[in-house]
């Protein structure tokens, strides 16, 4: 089909992207005072058209999220959910999309003292959307760990997508790539494994798949809860407990899960071969039903697609 429309939703109508700008006086510009998503819309098999993947799921996230920054956007998840299948209609409908909404503090007053407060400072909600296709790299990535170590939910609220909680993100991939790596996994302040810079980890120890609790702080990720699912649909239960650096540099597997990776085989840590060196079974096995489901193949979670035409 045609190529997909870059289109945006902005302070409350729907034009092309180019056209939905901010004032550089915009407070979330300057103190990372938003929420934001990553969402994707998939190509079904069946009907060429895209679905969207956990849509209702991904929007209950975000509106709790801007509860705990006090924005109110004045839209449901329902509201939400609507919203983005008609920006895909307007998008043309034809490729894999990726939906990123945000909503985010606005005013900073030119001749009022510019606070850092949330309350009074008043709310806007973007939605963007782009063609973006699958990069899930089959034949694994490698991740450095961190030394910046991932804030406690007693420094920022980690359960919420804040923007401002990115630039720890930002920092860990920076400093992982000048050392060669693909990505890097983030540490909590007590030295157990958070998460990575944009996805949740998983690992394979002694036949035991593991996966850390959200008290060791973390974003919970929508993909992390899919593959869980289905780790069960295999007869796999996934325990949630701590993992530390000798966990990962003992496991059989590590993988990373998210909206964007997908479920992405990590083959190397921190200059240690994971396993063998090559994706594990399990987390190949575990890749390749993700793939099925969100093109639709799997009828078990049929209710996790939206068709968006
Ligand atoms: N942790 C962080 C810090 C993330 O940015 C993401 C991506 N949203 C994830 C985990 C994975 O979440 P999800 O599977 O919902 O995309």
């Amino acid at each position: 089909g045609p190529a997909v429309a870059a289109v945006a939703y902005h302070d409350g109508a729907f034009v092309p992207l180019r056209e939905a700008q901010v004032p550089v006086s915009t407070q979330a510009l300057q103190y990372g005072t938003g929420v934001f998503e990553g969402i994707r819309a998939y190509v079904q098999r069946s009907t060429g058209e895209p679905a969207v993947f956990r849509a209702r799921e991904h929007y209950e996230r975000f509106l709790s999220g801007a509860r705990t920054l006090h924005i109110d956007i004045g839209l449901d998840v329902k509201e939400l959910v609507e919203l983005t299948t008609e920006l895909l209609r307007r998008s043309g409908l034809s490729e894999d999309t990726y939906i990123r909404p945000l909503a985010y503090k606005r005013s900073l007053m030119p001749g009022t003292p510019p606070g850092v407060q949330l309350r009074g400072v008043t709310d806007a909600l973007s939605v963007i959307a782009f063609a973006m296709g699958s990069y899930t790299d089959r034949s694994g990535i490698r991740c450095a760990i961190s030394s910046w170590r991932r804030p406690g939910a007693d420094v920022l609220p980690v359960r919420a997508k804040a923007t401002g909680g990115y630039l720890n993100s930002a920092l860990a991939v920076d400093e992982a790539r000048a050392g060669g790596y693909d990505d890097a996994i983030l540490l909590n302040a007590a030295g157990n494994v958070a998460e990575a810079s944009t996805s949740n980890v998983f690992a394979v120890v002694r036949d035991r798949l593991v996966t850390p609790p959200v008290t060791a702080g973390l974003l919970e990720g929508i993909t992390r809860d899919t593959v869980i699912r289905l780790a069960e649909d295999f007869g796999v239960r996934c325990e949630f407990a701590d993992l530390d650096r000798h966990d990962l540099s003992t496991a059989d597997e590590v993988f990373l899960t998210g909206t964007g990776s997908e479920v992405v085989p990590v083959t190397e840590v921190a200059g240690r071969a994971v396993g063998a060196g090559v994706p594990g079974p399990l987390t190949t096995r575990l890749l390749d039903a993700y793939q099925k489901l969100v093109r639709g193949d799997d009828p078990r979670h049929a209710d996790w697609l939206l068709p968006a035409g």
